[in-house]
């Protein structure tokens, strides 16, 4: 149950064409997609998001039709983007708490073990009463993925997370991300060679709105 993306592309008003003619086949796993600052990865990361639309192309999720089936796709969507504000007085496990009602998680057992579930997942469970205020960079980033995480989702989209953490938190967030289920695809945009090439098994450079290349990166460092 993979994406697939075929000739998508995006000009901005300003003139700015962000995206050029983009294809990809991304399998279920860890996908990367790898380039320098404003290559074009947050406009593909929010088109997949159903937060924009291209001016041309197709996008599925499976049968799903990305462009024109919205609401089918937010349904199964996890969209971690780059800065994840949260509120801050909040505790870690009320909010969490609070996006599972708004994920449509009703029942209050099912909701109590949902969220007890990913706080355990992401490193966060002794950190649960805590206010979202006082949590480090990595930890805001490790709660956002417990709240994108919520209900599942067959696609998982995270933004440069790595961006502003200290390097013992990135290995960390890292680690977090590479334990997820090989079930649904899990998409990383990310400047950092490095982030692809620990934990990805497919991967994309793009630069300039355009694919300069797809390759494996484990398989090429495995087979020398
Ligand atoms: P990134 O780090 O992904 O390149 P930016 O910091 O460039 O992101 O952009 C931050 C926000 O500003 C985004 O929401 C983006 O859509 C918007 N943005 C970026 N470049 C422009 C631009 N040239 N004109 C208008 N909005 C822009
Ligand atoms: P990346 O995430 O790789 O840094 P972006 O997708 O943020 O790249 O940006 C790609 C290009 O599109 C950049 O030139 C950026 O300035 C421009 N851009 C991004 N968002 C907007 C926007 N909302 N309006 C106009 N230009 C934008």
């Amino acid at each position: 149950m993979g994406l697939t993306i075929r000739n998508v592309s995006k000009k901005y008003a300003n003139g700015v064409q962000a995206l050029n003619n983009v294809t990809l086949d991304i399998p279920p796993g860890m996908y990367g997609l790898l380039g320098p600052n404003g290559a074009g990865k947050s406009t593909l990361m929010r088109t997949l998001a159903t937060l924009q639309e291209p001016d041309g192309g197709q996008i599925f999720l499976g049968d799903i039709d990305v462009v024109s089936q919205k609401e089918a796709v937010r349904q199964t969507l996890g969209y971690l983007p780059q800065e994840f504000g949260v509120y801050p007085k909040a505790s870690a496990e009320e909010l969490l708490d609070y996006f599972a009602v708004l994920k449509g998680i009703t029942n209050r057992a099912l909701r109590k073990a949902t969220t007890e579930a990913l706080l355990k997942q992401t490193n966060l469970w002794d950190k649960r009463k805590q206010k979202l205020g006082g949590f480090s960079g990595g930890m805001k980033q490790r709660f956002g993925v417990a709240v994108a995480l919520l209900g599942n989702p067959r696609l998982l989209i995270v933004d440069e997370p790595t961006a502003g953490l200290d390097p013992a938190e990135r290995v960390r967030f890292l680690n977090l991300l590479s334990e997820l289920g090989e079930n649904s695809v899990v998409i990383l945009s990310t400047h950092i060679v490095e982030d692809v090439s620990e934990l990805c098994t497919n991967m994309a450079i793009i630069n300039r709105g355009q694919i300069l290349l797809e390759a494996q990166p484990l398989e090429a460092v495995a087979s020398l």
